[in-house]
C-alpha cells in the first residue's frame, strides 16, 4: 500500500460501492472534507454519523473520487448534479438515463460523472479524478475524456485542514502588470516559480489568462519567467497551501475525527428529499458558481 498523498484545504465527491452480497452493486453518492473519517462513518452506520441510505447495508468501498473543487459550494453543487443529472439544466441536453441491462448503476454513475466533467462550469475547475480502489478502476472512454487540465490518479489520499488562512493585510507593492498599487494581500499573486519576482493583482493575471468570453482562467504561462501556472495552484498558493499539494506527512492540522466539521456532509446526506435539495442548492450560491467569485466570498 503506498502511503496516502496528503491535499490541504480538500473538498471532495466520492461513490461508494456496496460490497453487501444483499445489495450489491448499489452506489451511494456524497461529499466530504475527510474521505477516511467518512467511510468508516458510513460503515459504521448512521449513530456514527452515517448516511441513513447507506445505514446497515455495509460493507461499503469508496472506489472513486473527485477533489480539488475550491470550496464547498463548488463540491455540493457538483454532488447535487451528480446524485441528480436529470434534473440538472447543465445536463439536460444529454439525457442522461441508465441504459438498460447495458449498464450497470455504478458504470452508469461513472458515465454521468464524465459527461460532467466536459460540461460548464466543472470543465474548468482544476479538479483530480482519484481511483482509490484499483480492482474498480476504469479508462475512460475517447469521446468522454475529462479535458487535458485535469489529472487522473490513482491511490490514497489524505485531507489535510489548511491552518487558519491569514487575515488579509494591508501591503502597498507595485503590480507588475497594470504598474498600479496592489494594497490587499488578498488580491495579490505570485508565481510559483520560487525564483521569479512576479507580482500582479489576482485581476491583472486573470485578464492575461482568461480566452475571451471566458469567465474564469485555467492556465498560463508566467509573463516573467513562462513557468506553465494553472490558475487553480496559483489560488491554493494564495490561500497559504504548500505549492505542490504534497506535503512531508505531520499529524499537525490533520483533518481530525471531531464532529465540527460535519455539517456540510450531512446536510447532503439526512434526510433530505429531491425537493429540498434543490432548496439547499439555490439557498448556498446564485446561479453562476463562477470560482473565482466563490474565492473571494469564501476568504
Ligand atoms: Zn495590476
Ligand atoms: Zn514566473
Amino acid at each position: 500500500m503506498c502511503e496516502p498523498e496528503i491535499i490541504e484545504d480538500f473538498f471532495g465527491v466520492y461513490i461508494l460501492y456496496c460490497l453487501n452480497p444483499k445489495f450489491k452493486g448499489r452506489t451511494y453518492i456524497g461529499y466530504t472534507r475527510d474521505p477516511n473519517r467518512r467511510i468508516k462513518q458510513h460503515n459504521r452506520g448512521t449513530w456514527a454519523g452515517g448516511a441513513f441510505k447507506t445505514n446497515n447495508k455495509g460493507p461499503w468501498k469508496m472506489v472513486l473520487i473527485v477533489h480539488g473543487f475550491p470550496n464547498n459550494i463548488s463540491a455540493l453543487r457538483f454532488e447535487w448534479a451528480w446524485q441528480n443529472p436529470t434534473k440538472t439544466i447543465r445536463l439536460q441536453h444529454l439525457n442522461l438515463k441508465k441504459l438498460p441491462r447495458k449498464e450497470s448503476e455504478f458504470q452508469f454513475k461513472l458515465r454521468v460523472m464524465s459527461e460532467m466533467l466536459r460540461v460548464g462550469p466543472w470543465c474548468r475547475l482544476p479538479l483530480l479524478i482519484r481511483w482509490l480502489e484499483k480492482d474498480f478502476c476504469e479508462d475512460f472512454p475517447d469521446e468522454r475524456r475529462p479535458p487535458n487540465h485535469m489529472t487522473i490518479c490513482h491511490g490514497p489520499v489524505k485531507s489535510k485542514n489548511l491552518k487558519k488562512s491569514s487575515p488579509a493585510v494591508n501591503i502597498n507593492e507595485e503590480c507588475l502588470l497594470c504598474s498600479k498599487h496592489i494594497q490587499s494581500s488578498q488580491s495579490k499573486l505570485t508565481c510559483l516559480n520560487p525564483s521569479c519576482n512576479l507580482i500582479t493583482h489576482i485581476t491583472c493575471l486573470a485578464d492575461l489568462f482568461l480566452s475571451p468570453g471566458d469567465y474564469v482562467p485555467i492556465e498560463g504561462d508566467c509573463p516573467f519567467c513562462n513557468k506553465k501556472l494553472k490558475w487553480g495552484d496559483l489560488i491554493r498558493k494564495m490561500k497559504g497551501c504548500s505549492q505542490d499539494g504534497v506535503l512531508t506527512q505531520t499529524d499537525d492540522g490533520e483533518a481530525s475525527d471531531s464532529d465540527q466539521e460535519v455539517t456540510d456532509e450531512e446536510l447532503g446526506d439526512k434526510k433530505y428529499s429531491d425537493e429540498n435539495e434543490q432548496f439547499k442548492i439555490k439557498n448556498i450560491g446564485g446561479d453562476e458558481p463562477s470560482w473565482f467569485l466563490d474565492f473571494n466570498d469564501d476568504l
